[in-house]
Order: C-alpha cells, then sequence, then structure tokens
C-alpha cells in the first residue's frame, strides 16, 4: 500500500486503491440472496453477517465487466465461451486478469 502515486486515475476506482476491500465490490452483487449494492459489503441474509470476500457469483460479474478474457480472447463486457457456447462463470485466468488492470 502507499506506492500508488503519479498517475491520476479514474474516479470509480479510487474507492478501490483506498481501502483494502476486494475490487469485485465496485460492481454490485447478483447474488440473489445478498444484493449488495456497489462498493456494500457482501452479506449472508439468514445471520446478517458481513462476508470479508465478496460471492463467487460478484467476482465474475467484476471480471467479466472490466477485463478481457486471455482464455477466450472476449472483449470486456462479454461472457466467456468455451467452443462458442457462453458460460455462466468465467476463466479463471481472466479473475487474474481483471486483477491486473488495477495495478
Ligand atoms: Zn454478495
Ligand atoms: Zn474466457
Amino acid at each position: 500500500m502507499g506506492h500508488h502515486q503519479g498517475a491520476p486515475m479514474p474516479a470509480g476506482l479510487r474507492h478501490v486503491f483506498r481501502s483494502r476491500v476486494h475490487p469485485a465490490r465496485s460492481v454490485p452483487c447478483p447474488n440473489e440472496h445478498c444484493h449488495a449494492r456497489a462498493h456494500q459489503s457482501c452479506t449472508v441474509r439468514v445471520n446478517g453477517r458481513v462476508l470479508k470476500q465478496p460471492h463467487a457469483s460478484r467476482i465474475t460479474l467484476w471480471a467479466r465487466t472490466i477485463a478481457c478474457c486471455p482464455a477466450c480472447q472476449v472483449e470486456p463486457g462479454t461472457p466467456c465461451h468455451n467452443n462458442g457456447r457462453a458460460l455462466a462463470d468465467v476463466h479463471p485466468r481472466r479473475i487474474e486478469e481483471a486483477k491486473d488492470t488495477l495495478v
């Protein structure tokens, strides 16, 4: 931390760098039991517990939204595919790619 000096960054990302929360919190959580809004923590609905890590589906959505996929070569916003069939999930390498775009 503390080494992100210099280049100005988009306002939407500043929140991510200011805190140690998972960057996937920049998108709303698609988990039907959670419904965390952008920049809110995911919670467990049954007991209200706040999760340290976002739901896996939120991380998937986040990676799909901001990163190209190095595995299947799709643009940000386009679902991953396997031999032309769209995947509900994303390739693990896309999540790594999404993390890299924040550095
Ligand atoms: Zn969630
Ligand atoms: Zn992919």
